[in-house]
This record gives C-alpha cells, sequence and structure tokens, in this order.
C-alpha cells in the first residue's frame, strides 16, 4: 500500500464515532487518538504531509493493540488493520538492538534453542518472580520479559520433530496426515500443546508430523512495518510445507491469521485451527472423561477479529463433557497481550489486563483455556501476580487433559 492507497481507505471513515466504544485503548484513556477515529486522522494527517511524524503521533499509532475490533463495526468497511500496518510500514520504524537479537531469533532455530535454554534456567532461578517483586516488570525491557519466565516449557519431544510422512507410511492412518505448525514459539512455550495435539489426534486416526525448518510466521515483522521480513519468513515456511499434502494445523490463532493471507499458492487455505479440524470429527476414541470442571474460556482478538474462528472454539468445547464452560466477561475487548505489545506497552497491557484478572478472581475457574500463546503468557502472568489457583491451558491441552485412554495409547 503507497500513500495515495492508504489515504484512499482512510477516506472511507465518516468519523461517526460507532467504533470508539469498541476500542480497548480509547476505553482505558479517553484520548481520541487512542481511538480508532483519531488514529485514522493521525494517518490522513501523516499521508497528505500536513502532520510531521513526531513522537507524539507515534505514540497513538504505536500504542494500538491491532484488535481490529473497530473494524468489525465499522459500517464504512474501514480495512483498519491492513491500514495500521501499512501505516507502521511507511513510518520505517528505526533498527534497534532488541529488535535485531529478536529477529535472528525468529529465524535461527539453533539459537532459538539456545536462547530458550537460557531462559528455562532463568525461570528456573526464579528471576522472573524476582522482577515482580521488585516491581521492575511494569516498563519495557528485561525485567518485563523475565515476568513470563515461570512458563518456559520444555520443547517438544525429540521423537515428534522432524519426521516424515514417508517415515511414518506404516502407520495405519484412518483419516490422513496433519502437519503441524510450531513457528517460534515450539522450544520456549509451545512443546506441551504440540505433544497434547500430537497425542489426541493420534489417538483420532491422524498421522501428525512435525516439519523442521519452520520459523516465525511473520506476524510479528509485518505489524511492527517490516513488510519485507514478513514475507522472506513466510517464504520459507511455505518451503517447508510445499509438496507435503494436507492440512496445516497451527494451534495459535496469531500465527493462524497471518498464515492464512496472502500467497495465492494455496497454502492459506491448507492452515486451519484444531477448533476447525475437530468440528466433524468424533470425539468417542478419546474415551473422554466427565469429571465435573470449572472452565472460563477466552478468545483472543486474532481469533474473534481476524479469523471469526470463536464460535467455533466455543462449540469444540461444548462437547466436551462434565466441562462447565463460562466465557471470559468482556472477551470482546483486548486482554493486552497483543504479540509484543505486553513486552513494549506494559502499563497499557495491564491496564487492559486488570478487569480480565477480576473477573477470573470472582469466577474462580480450575482452567482458562486459550487459542494463543501470546494471550496465555500475559494472563498466566497476571494470574501468578494475583496469586489466583487457576491452571492456563491451550485448547488442545484442555482436550488431551480430559482423555480417559491411559498415557501413551
Ligand atoms: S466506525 Fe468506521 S466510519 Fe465510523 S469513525 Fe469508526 S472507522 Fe470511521
Ligand atoms: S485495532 Fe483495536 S486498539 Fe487499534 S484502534 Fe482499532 S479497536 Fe482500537
Amino acid at each position: 500500500m503507497n500513500h495515495d492507497d492508504i489515504l484512499r481507505d482512510t477516506d472511507r471513515c465518516v468519523k461517526c464515532g460507532l467504533c470508539l466504544p469498541h476500542c480497548p485503548t480509547y476505553r482505558v484513556t479517553r484520548d481520541e487518538g487512542d481511538s480508532p477515529r483519531g488514529r485514522i486522522t493521525l494517518m490522513q494527517g501523516l499521508m497528505s504531509g500536513a502532520l510531521r511524524d513526531d513522537a507524539a503521533v507515534r505514540r497513538h499509532l504505536e500504542g494500538c493493540v491491532g484488535c481490529r475490533a473497530c473494524e468489525a463495526v465499522c459500517p464504512s468497511g474501514v480495512p483498519f488493520g491492513s491500514l495500521m500496518d501499512a501505516t507502521r510500514a511507511s513510518l520505517i520504524p528505526p533498527p534497534r538492538g532488541a529488535g535485531l537479537v529478536g529477529g535472528y531469533l525468529l529465524r535461527h532455530g539453533g539459537a532459538r534453542r539456545a536462547a530458550s535454554e537460557g531462559l528455562r534456567v532463568a525461570g528456573r532461578l526464579g528471576l522472573g518472580r524476582l522482577a515482580a517483586r521488585l516491581g521492575a516488570d511494569d516498563r519495557p525491557g528485561a525485567a518485563r520479559a523475565a515476568s513470563f519466565l515461570p512458563d518456559v516449557a520444555p520443547p517438544p519431544r525429540a521423537s515428534l520433530v522432524g519426521r516424515s510422512a514417508a517415515a511414518d507410511a506404516a502407520v495405519d492412518d484412518v483419516r490422513g496426515t496433519v502437519f503441524l505448525f510450531a513457528g517460534c514459539t515450539a522450544e520456549t512455550f509451545d512443546g506441551p500443546s504440540l505433544e497434547a495435539a500430537a497425542r489426541l489426534l493420534g489417538r483420532l486416526g491422524y498421522r501428525v508430523v512435525l516439519p523442521e525448518g519452520q520459523v516465525c510466521c511473520g506476524a510479528l515483522d509485518h505489524h511492527a512495518g517490516r513488510a519485507g521480513d514478513a514475507a522472506e519468513l513466510a517464504g520459507r515456511n511455505r518451503a517447508v510445507f510445499a509438496g507435503r499434502e494436507g492440512p496445516v494445523l497451527s494451534l495459535n490463532s496469531g500465527c493462524r491469521v497471518h498464515l492464512r493471507a496472502g500467497g495465492g499458492d494455496g497454502f492459506g487455505e491448507r492452515v486451519t485451527g484444531l477448533c476447525r479440524l475437530l468440528a466433524d470429527v468424533d470425539l468417542a476414541p478419546l474415551q473422554l472423561i466427565e469429571t465435573p470442571l470449572k472452565v472460563v474460556f477466552h478468545t483472543p482478538c486474532t481469533l474473534r477479529y481476524g479469523l471469526r474462528e470463536h464460535g467455533w472454539m466455543e462449540a469444540l468445547l461444548r462437547r466436551l463433557p462434565g466441562v462447565e464452560l463460562t466465557p471470559l466477561p468482556d472477551n470482546a475487548f483486548c486482554c493486552g497481550g497483543s504479540g509484543s505489545h505486553m513486552l513494549t506497552h506494559p502499563q497499557m497491557a495491564d491496564r487492559l489486563l486488570a478487569p480480565k484478572l477480576d473477573a477470573l478472581a470472582a469466577l474462580a475457574p480450575a482452567v482458562l483455556v486459550t487459542a494463543n500463546v501470546g494471550c496465555g503468557l500475559h494472563l498466566a502472568a497476571g494470574i501468578r501476580r494475583r496469586k489466583l489457583a487457576i491452571s492456563v491451558m491451550s485448547l488442545a491441552q484442555l482436550i488431551d487433559s480430559r482423555c480417559g485412554l491411559p498415557p501413551g495409547s
């Protein structure tokens, strides 16, 4: 999108203000500059040259959590998400040390594994709890990142990684092969979820493969305005999955939105989530237990506004016997996680999280289930700070935990 394209699309905004009550950042600050309408006006000023790209303008634009709640309610069809991405790309963010390190980690599996191991050691040493105790976790930086450490999980089993469909040809598959997308979070946060998904899909008759060579989906680069870097990552992932027939299962809604978009080579259509994959699948082979369990479900903005799959998630959860299901109140509002936003804008992230934690304290479920790893980390960090006895699980982990079959079967 060039400046003229951005101006043309922003001109669709009639400034009616219907989006304002749906915007989480405006709800907190009550500042027009933190509203969709205000941000669109700033984009128009920047693109027409009437405004300078200064710190105040950037603060309002970078403060957007990118939830796209405004887009969903806009009667004029303003494509706010792509406008914000294009505006950020045109602002050309200055390279920062941490950004360069992060970019390297998103692209190199070996370095990522080493960094993950370092984080696990730091977590075991209690550095996250120390940062929180010192009150150093409400500012951008290492202490904030450390506050997420207790959720650093072991990577998926080596036996799962790199398995090829050919090597598994002897398995008597009933339903075909599912390729797991692990992206950049597998070694650090997603190992248990990927294993849970592989376990339950195997029990349902799928052959499950986690191909090696995957990199970040590119969402973090894309939303930070680094479209070229995001496209390079997308190309590398497409090459990993090319020539393999079957759905690509991404457990995280944030990655899924990005993987689905663009390409034109059919890859996006292969990308699916657990709630869609299992929609018509009989769960009887899992022998699900009926023990009562109080579960609250969180629908990430990427699931609700990006994919519009929140209904699918709820439908799958309602098929679990014994589960007493309640939506997290105000699910339509962002929890503040929003990719790297919880690291770069910790105070806003925590203000958006606070009402969610109040609601969880009142509802007191045993489990909070969410469809995105970033939201899960943010929610879990808040739950720890409040000392609430609530486990945060992915959809795969929850279903796997309800499976009545003995381990290994
Ligand atoms: S609802 Fe749409 S047209 Fe109305 S102010 Fe918001 S972005 Fe503009
Ligand atoms: S994307 Fe979300 S935070 Fe950004 S302006 Fe729209 S509603 Fe507000």
